[in-house]
């Protein structure tokens, strides 16, 4: 999730990190991204401190009063060290001061991701298939395997919640955005392919509960 009220930063981060394979919800003010981040799951938000209605910092101490826990990174001036102060003080686990360049975002946005997800190495495993997040390759007994950006993402999602059931309601709304047209039979098709791809027994299908990796 992008909390951010300049449309111009917003436009550039919100393309710029889905090329990068993110999916992006972007709130343009305090209360919208508060109340958006206190009532759906994010693997990680971006905050602009200065925001127009309720200030950044209190955004975030609201998310953390009310016990969210995913990793948040901060936009602050650069002049502005206070404000980075007071933005760690609240729960945030890492800053960039504008401006910044959009890659340096991704890189550290993979970074809270995976440390959130309790994992330190850059590549996730599971048996013999090694992803890798920050260059969006996977391979299989070492040899590489082909996969759409799709694909890439919702192994990725699964790679990240190892032995979790996770419905298929779930793998829509990070596959897509809400602004995005979602078509539920597309999980079933990917999930296929990825089968095709790695092995049928990769992904288990729980009948009215939805997949499981392994
Ligand atoms: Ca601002």
């Amino acid at each position: 999730m992008l909390v951010e009220d300049d449309p111009e930063i917003a436009k550039r981060l919100t393309e710029g990190l889905r090329e990068a394979g993110f999916v992006v919800e972007h709130a343009a003010d305090g209360e919208m991204g508060a109340a958006l981040g206190g009532s759906e799951d994010f693997d990680a938000a971006i905050l602009d401190l200065g925001l127009p209605d309720v200030q950044g910092v209190e955004v975030l101490r609201r998310w953390r009063k009310s016990g969210r826990a995913m990793p948040v990174l901060i936009l602050t001036a650069r002049s502005s060290w206070t404000e980075k102060v007071d933005g760690l003080n609240a729960g945030a686990d890492d800053y960039i001061t504008k401006p910044f360049h959009v890659p340096e975002v991704a890189a550290r946005l993979r970074a809270l991701i995976r440390r959130s997800s309790g994992k330190s190495t850059p590549t996730m495993t599971f048996r013999d298939i090694e992803l890798s997040p920050a260059s969006g390759t996977v391979t299989a007994a070492g040899t590489p395997v082909d996969l759409t950006a799709h694909e890439f993402r919702l192994l990725n999602y699964f790679m990240h919640r190892q032995g979790r059931v996770i419905s298929q309601s779930e793998l829509l709304d990070h596959l897509y955005g809400y602004d995005q047209e979602r078509d539920p039979n597309t999980i079933e098709v990917y999930v296929g392919r990825l089968r095709k791809k790695l092995g049928r027994d990769v992904i288990k299908t729980l009948r009215g509960l939805g997949y499981r990796l392994g």
